[in-house]
């Protein structure tokens, strides 16, 4: 009798102390961040504490190391063509794309415990969640002293396993961990797609970042949705609910006198939320602020996620319906706009950010060789007096050139590496069947200046020229691409050569755009068109 009695209260303490399973952070007291193992671990005792947690495999690293995507769902999904027949859609959260940046891939674990304990049913009332907790797994492991960030003491690299950053690779695409993203876009096809960061800029008190796709060739509702709509309602949730602090991600414009404003800076297609917000689908950059404890840059990208999914669970149909409409004007009217090709930063809003006082401090001779050559005499110090400003937000890129936009694009046969590259971003192309004369613009290169140093392992080109309206016969075999496509902006972003992020910029061309004995300028293998369709014969590649 005793033996029972004994048993009960062990089963009956077991059970009031048993908190559920623990992440790494939190077993070690905020000491440590999970390895790739050990996240992989935790996703298996979840799947198989709930049905509505799937897992399966986003892709192999690599290092050859497995990079897991969950699918999460009240009706175990599995599938996209599940989710469809559910009449679903999905929402994406990426973390740890930047190893070293570990909070939300720590919290993103803590929002998926919390599902597979039944605890937030009301997250997936309407959506499917999907989660890739470990992006960059090969640069996770590769722990070092952590690079500036308050805590844990050590952290992941930032580069995968290619030496590449992933977050510039969204157009060249030369990595395994983007290619797949881009098959998962395509096949899952996320209304809003959220990238977890964490940055170590300007000094505020504020523990959470945020800012959207900002390419100005974005379609302009898809950016009014997000600055008026989601991100207003996503910070009063974080506010009130979760007690933590929210503002649009930036830096002072000058550290010295902060009250000339805050900026994003970050408008390329080569970061996945501005790349993603070019195949008219809406996103979310979380910049955690590193200067934050590491507990509470956990806490608060985990009430970051809550509040996002929160919204979007209410938002889901609203959002859908805006997207799907922004693919349709696009493919309607984008060839008949502009495509913005250079832009300056203007005001998008104003806010008060919660931060510090400065002070100017003139860099001793013997500390000079500390510091970059272009910080000059002085550093700017934080004290630790609080001082709030009111600041303007530069953050809306203001169109200074831009070119029309053709009907459709040629290239000519041969061009393998691109042809590839357009088919991985899901372009619609087409090839002709007969040798076709008209009248085409091509673009005419006065002069290619090349980087200074190496960026991620390409030299950039700067292409110099202008457009000549050329009458030739392309042959048997070319490739057409239609502009009436939901990703017209992102072909245009691609094949335009003084686009910021053109394929010719990249190095794809640089066989054709030099000559090989003269070293002058050579051919842009790409003609723009403006004819009808009608008059050449294509099938579907
Ligand atoms: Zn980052």
């Amino acid at each position: 009798m005793k033996i029972i009695k004994l048993l009960i209260l062990v089963i009956l303490i077991s059970g009031t102390l048993n908190p559920g399973i623990l992440t790494i952070p939190e077993k070690s007291d905020f000491k440590r961040t999970s390895l790739h193992n050990e996240v992989l671990n935790f996703l298996h005792i979840l799947k198989k504490q709930s049905g509505k947690i799937k897992l399966t495999t986003l892709c192999s690293s690599t290092e050859g190391k497995e990079v897991p995507l969950v699918i999460v769902s009240n009706e175990g999904i599995s599938s996209p063509r599940q989710m469809r027949a559910l009449n679903r859609s999905a929402i994406l959260f990426v973390a740890n794309i930047h190893a070293g940046e570990i909070e939300g891939k720590e919290a993103s674990l803590m929002v998926l415990r919390d599902i597979a304990e039944g605890k937030r049913e009301d997250l997936l009332k309407n959506q499917v969640l999907l989660f890739v907790p470990i992006f960059n797994a090969d640069g996770n492991d590769k722990l070092g002293k952590n690079r500036r960030d308050n805590g844990p003491e050590l952290a992941g690299v930032r580069y995968n396993g290619q030496h590449l950053d992933l977050n510039r690779d969204y157009i060249k695409l030369e990595s395994p961990e983007v290619n797949a993203l881009i098959k998962l876009f395509k096949e899952w096809d996320p209304v809003l797609f959220v990238d977890l960061h964490t940055t170590n800029g300007s000094y505020h008190r504020e523990p959470v970042t945020y800012t959207t796709l900002s390419n100005p060739n974005s379609h302009q509702e898809l950016i009014d949705f997000m600055w008026k709509k989601l991100f207003p309602e996503v910070r009063e949730t974080m506010k009130v609910k979760y007690k933590t602090d929210a503002i649009p991600y930036g830096n002072f414009v000058d550290r010295a006198d902060p009250e000339k404003g805050w900026r994003n800076h970050a408008y390329e297609a080569r970061f996945g939320t501005n790349y993603a917000g070019l195949r008219n689908r809406l996103t979310i950059l979380d910049e955690n602020y590193s200067h934050a404890d590491y507990k509470t840059r956990v806490i608060s990208a985990y009430y970051f996620i809550r509040s996002i999914a929160e919204f979007t669970s209410k938002n889901i149909k609203l959002m859908d319906a805006l997207v799907k409409r922004a693919d349709l004007e696009t493919m309607k009217n984008y060839s008949s706009g502009d495509h913005v090709l250079t832009y300056t930063a203007e005001k998008l809003l104003e806010f008060t950010i919660k931060s510090f006082e400065f002070e100017k401090e003139k860099i001793k001779p013997e500390d000079r060789d500390k510091y970059p050559p272009w910080i000059k005499d002085f550093i700017i110090k934080k004290t630790d007096r609080l001082k709030d400003y009111k600041v303007t937000y530069f953050a809306k890129a203001k169109p200074d050139s831009s070119v029309e936009v053709p009907n459709g694009y040629f290239i000519l046969p041969h061009h393998n590496k691109v042809i590839e590259n357009l088919k991985k971003h899901g372009i619609i192309i087409e090839k002709i069947r007969e040798d076709f004369s008209g009248e085409f613009e091509n673009f005419i290169i006065n002069k290619i200046e090349y980087g200074k140093s190496l960026y991620q392992g390409h030299i950039l080109l700067t292409i110099k020229g202008k457009y000549k309206k050329v009458k030739r016969e392309l042959p048997k075999g070319s490739f057409y691409i239609t502009m009436k496509q939901p990703l017209a902006r992102l072909i245009s972003e691609i094949l335009e050569p003084e686009s910021k992020d053109s394929l010719l910029k990249w190095g794809f061309f640089n066989r054709e755009i030099v000559m090989q004995w003269t070293g002058r300028p050579g051919k842009y293998p790409v003609f723009r068109y403006n004819g009808k369709k009608e008059r050449f014969l294509s099938v579907r590649e």
